[in-house]
């Protein structure tokens, strides 16, 4: 029997993004901040893996990947 349900995350390729925060506004959970000024950070435990944050994401450096 399966154990559980697949959890899908945002996940951020932090060394092509431009710091700009439009992925913190766009998440609904507060899942989302930017780091040092520097690059994006997700909170795991907040994100739903919704990926609007991915939508808003100019740089196009967020992907939503699944994980068991
Ligand atoms: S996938 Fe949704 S919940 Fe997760 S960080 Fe992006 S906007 Fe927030
Ligand atoms: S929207 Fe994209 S480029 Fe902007 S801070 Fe978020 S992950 Fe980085």
């Amino acid at each position: 029997m399966s154990t559980g349900k697949v959890k899908k995350r945002a996940v951020i390729d932090k060394s092509h993004c431009v710091a700009c925060g439009c992925c913190v506004k766009a998440c609904p959970l507060g899942a989302l901040s930017v780091r040092f000024g520097v690059y994006a950070h997700v909170e795991y435990d907040r994100c739903v893996g919704c990926g609007k944050c991915a939508k808003e994401c100019p740089a196009s450096v967020i992907e939503i990947k699944e994980e068991e």
